[in-house]
């Protein structure tokens, strides 16, 4: 067997400190963060599939993004064939 790393992340957003410019949104290189063109405002819509690279809490000038990786429960998949 491989090790298995268990990875969940959660990302605290406060939408009362959010001006809706859009930056974290274009900021995720993944899937995480939708928009919701209406309300103008960030959707966090598949957070399984965050990477925990802190760039959408890096670029918010307004600090509503906070990105909390729990590292005690990591999902991780890793193969090391050599290591059979
Ligand atoms: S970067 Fe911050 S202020 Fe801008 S849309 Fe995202 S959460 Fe809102
Ligand atoms: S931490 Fe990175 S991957 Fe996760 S939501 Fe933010 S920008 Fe996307």
């Amino acid at each position: 067997m491989f090790p298995t790393i268990f990875t969940k992340h959660n990302i605290e957003f406060d939408p009362t400190k959010c001006v809706g410019c859009g930056l974290c949104y274009k900021a995720c290189f993944v899937d995480v963060i939708r928009w919701d063109a209406e309300n103008r405002k960030p959707v966090f819509k598949y957070v399984e599939d965050c990477e925990h690279c802190f760039y959408c809490q890096s670029v918010c000038k307004k600090e509503a993004i906070r990105v909390v990786p729990n590292y005690a429960s990591e999902r991780l998949l890793q193969s090391f064939p050599q290591y059979k």
